[in-house]
């Protein structure tokens, strides 16, 4: 699980997020949403591990945030850079740990085939088998982000951040994304944590669904006062129903 007590951001004297506190359940599919600048994306990166709470505390599993950005939590952006260098297959493999080293030089025999079929199988579990062999710029952006999230999933990770991941597609493609995204959430059983700005997709894909938003703003000091959870919709079958 990922347990957020009473986590803070300030940016000097900018308070971002105020007092958040949550629990998220491993396994979980959880959307967050709310207006622009009100600290989605830190909180993704606190959970990434690139930013530090200026209070409270952040553990996942039990193990206190940030460690090193590791690899059990994968991440995907809005547009992500993937290595324009590599092909789309190149790309997933490189992406397991044991082979960072530019191309495949370094593995050889068995082990190298085991990387690459690992990588192929996650190349066309996310649709692209037909463009393994392409470079990127190659490939439509709904192509982009699938290889993007086939990077992420080389990892392993126990959690998947999505910032905004569709946010630059048409509709049409979108609903292909979401088409993809569900099983592959179900098929690796992890903890999916994903912002977005459209409450349909929020709703379609998450099994919760939290908005983080500034419910006091004080005009003659507009940082005073950070973003807190306003709203925490647990859509989950499974959960029970509080009494
Ligand atoms: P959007 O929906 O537009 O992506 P968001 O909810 O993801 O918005 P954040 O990017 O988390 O918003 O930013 C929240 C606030 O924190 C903003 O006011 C932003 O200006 C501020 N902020 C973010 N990073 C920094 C930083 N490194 N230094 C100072 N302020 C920052
Ligand atoms: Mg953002």
């Amino acid at each position: 699980a990922i347990r957020a007590s009473g986590i803070y951001m300030e940016y000097g004297d900018q308070i971002v997020l105020e007092d958040i506190n949550i629990e998220i359940a491993s396994g979980a599919f959880v959307s967050v949403v709310g207006p622009s600048g009100c600290g989605k994306s830190t909180f993704l990166r606190m959970v990434l591990g690139q930013e530090r709470p200026t209070r409270g505390t952040l553990t996942l599993d039990g193990d206190p945030l940030p460690g090193e950005p590791g690899p059990d939590r994968g991440v995907v952006f809005q547009r992500y850079s993937v290595f324009p260098h590599l092909t789309v297959a190149q790309n997933v493999l490189a992406a397991y740990e044991f082979d960072a080293s530019p191309l495949l030089g370094k593995l050889f025999g068995a082990r190298r085939r085991a990387a690459m079929d690992k990588a192929m199988h996650l190349v066309e579990s996310v649709g692209l088998g037909p463009h393994a062999q392409k470079y990127p710029s190659a490939l439509s952006g709904g192509q982009q982000q699938r290889l993007a999230i086939a990077q992420a999933l080389a990892k392993e990770p126990k959690v998947l951040l999505l910032d905004e991941p569709f946010g630059a597609l048409d509709p049409g493609t979108r609903a292909q994304m979401h088409a993809l995204l569900k099983p592959l959430w179900r098929e690796h059983g992890m903890t999916v944590i994903m912002v977005t700005h459209d409450l349909k997709e929020a709703f379609s894909l998450g099994t919760r669904v939290i908005a983080f938003d500034k419910t006091r703003i004080d005009p003659q000091a507009p940082g005073r006062y950070g973003a807190r959870i306003t709203y925490d919709l647990d859509l989950d079958p499974r959960s029970p129903v509080p009494v």
